[in-house]
């Protein structure tokens, strides 16, 4: 992940002007880009914090809806507590 701040150098200026993941607006910035294994997710930071808190309901609803916790910490926890019962 990073930031695209004005006057963005390469390799992010060819991102400047291309659609938001989120909104499909063009970016402009100061922006975030995040580069994955199947391509570049470019967003408007108000964007990041919208597609963050539906991205994290759904992880709640994951965890809720099977029980089990999903973050490491939580993961970690969950096997201690069971060590211990063994
Ligand atoms: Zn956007």
């Amino acid at each position: 992940m990073a930031v695209i701040h004005p006057g963005a150098p390469w390799p992010y200026e060819h991102l400047v002007g291309h659609a938001c993941f989120y909104c499909h607006l063009p970016v402009e910035p100061p922006a975030v880009v995040w580069f994955g294994y199947e391509g570049t997710l470019l967003l408007h930071p108000g964007c990041v914090l919208d597609l963050f808190v539906r991205v994290a309901r759904d992880v709640h609803e994951i965890e809720c809806t099977t029980g089990r916790p999903t973050t490491v910490l939580a993961l970690r926890r969950q096997i201690e507590q069971e060590e211990g019962r063994r």
